[in-house]
């Protein structure tokens, strides 16, 4: 007897009746055998065609080297008997995150294992790997608390399960067994997860078939409740390291018992450790909460989560975007306007966000009223149009406003300025006429891309289209995404799709940046929206004196300011552009008898717009510079006596040393050279071309 399975090139592979994954694998090469952790095993009779509706071009499609399969596969271990027909893709190191998954998983089952021989009759959870890494939830005996400063010797533990490389061996037993054996040993979560699994098995509600068996996965001295599944040996888990210990709800629900989470991370190899290592390293140096609190820029208090006090500072960047977007704006035709914060529940009702987004928004009584604070200005906006009787003559009508907005996120998800529940955003609504959408779209990226040249980022497009909850009818959703699609087409601007990912008012243009640290954010958005002058009935009358119904568009280049102060923060590890820095030079005299000279030379630069400071402290010239340093301040401007009888400064860059004057001369600048010298950088950015990709 043979069995005939499917290598993922399509070629056939004959086996033995009865061989397993590492059977195949030796089957193709010895050398895939020794690599091999697990294996991919998909269903034997997979539909020839494909599923209805195709394969989606979304981001999911990007980097994949193969082609969706028309049937997920199953990832089992090597030393499972394969099924006849199945169609096989043996799993090694080059798999990449699958293969990580997998040994970050051995890893957890490895750091159980160490923590139950240094502290018996802990109690185990749970232990999945998770991105970058892994973690297992524990309760420890009475009296144990567990710290860091533990983990050297867990680690040694650890080391020695993975150096004695032992066998992932897995059994199928019945969950009565599982459950005897788990409950001799006083593993309560243990018996807990196996009632629940013969609870929800499927069948076994409406009278079915019960679950017949349960796996375990014993490695060593260690025997696990566990799906699996495992590679073939401790071994696979070629470098780790824990990172950190934390509490942490047993199934997440508060009332239960709090457990101690051990986190780590695993690697193939020791070099990728360290790689992994340096990067969370430089993420932690540029933490923008670290890097505001060095700076001075802004505190956090828990007497109003989740919104930044700003100090003033951050209150200067703040202030500096914002006059970005109105400058910006106001070259581009936008009338910034104002509109309340808290509004009758009946307004949230038209707008459709009391249904859809009640639960995101902040809610008070007011004289029996309900009413809802604002998380978005667009309501307020089209409300405003709607006050005013428009003429196709006045469209578009574009309103901006940095309104404050709050959002209702629940306090586990608040995160520094990046996640928030006070914040404003550059929003802006244009109100135009149907002929008018294509180039309002245009007008709302070349908008976006004169912003972000001021920064050094490179900006994609996503085009997210039809959410599943969504407000409107097909009709107006095929209409609005059409004319996103050919707005980006027209200008040539390449572009990815991402379907299902739309607001629920409509369908939209993303923008995206990379930060120096490689991680992807999105920042500005133009959303097309036919729903909301529906439910608003907003009109306008047309050349036939007719009334017609105008297309709202919402658009944002920053997103929310505080989110962007956030991300540009971690960016550039603190060293904001020249002309974003809230402060841009700082005078150093030498010594006291030049702070009066010094004086005056920051007056003259704050005559011309600069902002600058004044270190007039009695400290060495030495410690100057390096406090000046430590707050990356962009240009130190040093006076003595050379200076002072000259009418000049000498010019030091931070983090460079040295000193620098106009078209880079080095050396001293004269007072009225000055502000050139220093704003020269800033106009130079500011004329500075877009840039951003084409199709
Ligand atoms: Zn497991
Ligand atoms: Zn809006």
């Amino acid at each position: 007897m043979a069995i005939t399975v499917t290598l993922p090139d399509g070629k056939a592979l004959e086996l033995n009746d009865g061989a397993t994954g590492a059977d195949a694998a030796a089957a193709i090469g010895p050398g895939l055998a020794r690599a091999a952790l697990a294996i991919e095993v998909g269903d034997p009779n997979p539909n020839p065609t494909q599923p209805a509706g195709g394969s989606p071009i979304g981001r999911s499609e990007i980097g994949r080297q193969n082609p969706t399969p028309a049937h997920p596969a199953e990832l089992r271990d090597l030393a499972r008997e394969l099924p006849d027909g199945a169609r096989i893709a043996i799993v090694t190191e080059k798999s990449e995150e699958q293969a990580l998954a997998l040994i970050r998983h051995d890893a957890a089952h490895v750091l159980a294992a160490a923590v139950m021989e240094l502290w018996p009759g802990v109690k185990i959870s749970i232990g999945p790997a998770i991105e970058n890494g892994f973690y297992y939830d524990f309760e420890f005996p009475e009296g144990v608390s567990i710290s860091e400063e533990d983990f050297p010797r867990i680690e040694e533990r650890m080391r020695a399960h993975v150096r004695a490389a032992e066998r992932f061996e897995r059994v199928e037993v019945t969950p009565a067994q599982a459950r005897e054996r788990f409950g001799t040993e006083d593993q309560d979560y243990k018996v807990e997860l196996i009632d629940d699994l013969v609870k929800n098995a499927t069948g076994a509600e409406d009278g079915g078939a019960p679950l017949a068996t349960v796996s375990l996965y014993t490695n060593g001295p260690f025997t696990d409740l566990c799906r699996g599944p495992h590679a073939p040996t401790t071994k696979s888990v070629g470098a780790f390291k824990l990172t950190s210990v934390a509490g942490a709800y047993w199934r997440g629900d508060s009332t239960r018992t709090m457990l101690t989470r051990i986190y780590g991370t695993a690697f193939f190899s020791k070099a990728q450790l360290a790689g992994y290592l340096e990067r969370v390293e430089r993420a932690r140096e540029r933490d923008h909460r670290k890097l505001g609190k060095e700076l001075g820029l802004f505190v956090f208090s828990d007497v109003s989560p989740g919104a930044a006090f700003w100090l003033p500072l951050g209150a200067s960047i703040w202030n500096q975007l914002v006059a970005v977007s109105r400058e910006m704006g106001s070259e581009r035709g936008y009338t910034e306007v104002k509109t309340p914060l808290i509004y009758d529940a009946e307004l949230w009702k038209t707008s459709g966000h009391w249904g859809k987004y009640r639960k995101n928004m902040f809610t008070v009584k007011v004289e029996e009223r309900e009413m809802g604070v604002k998380p978005m200005n667009c309501p307020g906006h089209a409300y405003l149009y709607a006050s005013q009787r428009h003429s196709y003559r006045d469209l578009p009508v574009r309103y901006s406003e940095p309104g404050l907005l709050h959002r209702n996120e629940p306090s586990g998800v608040l995160h520094g300025l990046l996640r928030v529940r006070h914040f404003a955003q550059d929003d802006a609504h244009i109100f135009c006429t149907e002929e008018q959408v294509q180039e309002e779209v245009r007008g709302c990226l070349e908008m976006a891309f004169a912003t972000y040249a001021l920064f050094d980022f490179e900006v994609r497009l996503e085009l997210s289209t039809r959410p599943a909850e969504r407000i409107g009818t097909d009709e107006m959703w095929d209409k609005a995404e059409e004319k996103l699609k050919s707005a980006l087409d027209v200008q040539g601007l390449g572009y990815e799709l991402n379907p299902g990912d739309g607001a629920f008012y409509g369908p939209k243009i993303d923008m995206h940046m990379t930060d120096s640290l490689g991680r992807s954010w999105q920042l500005g958005t133009v959303q097309l929206d036919y729903s909301m002058p529906e439910r608003f009935d907003l009109t306008y009358t047309g050349a036939d004196n007719q009334e017609h119904r105008p297309v709202m568009i919402h658009r944002a280049a920053f997103g929310s300011y505080e989110r962007f102060i956030g991300i540009m923060l971690e960016h550039y590890g603190g060293e904001l552009p020249l002309w974003l820095a809230p402060v841009q030079a700082i005078v150093l005299p030498i010594s006291d008898p030049f702070n009066e000279y010094g004086a005056t030379v920051r007056d003259s630069l704050q005559k011309a717009g600069l902002r600058v400071e004044l270190d007039a402290r009695g400290e060495s010239i030495g410690k100057k510079i390096r406090a000046a340093e430590l707050r990356k301040i962009p240009r130190m401007l040093i006076v003595g006596e050379r200076e002072m009888q000259a009418g000049e400064a000498s010019v030091r860059e931070h983090g460079k040393g040295g000193a620098r004057g106009p078209e880079g001369r080095v050396g001293s600048v004269s007072i009225e050279e000055l502000p050139t010298a220093i704003l020269g950088p800033v106009e130079a950015r500011k004329l500075k071309a877009p840039r951003v990709n084409s199709a």
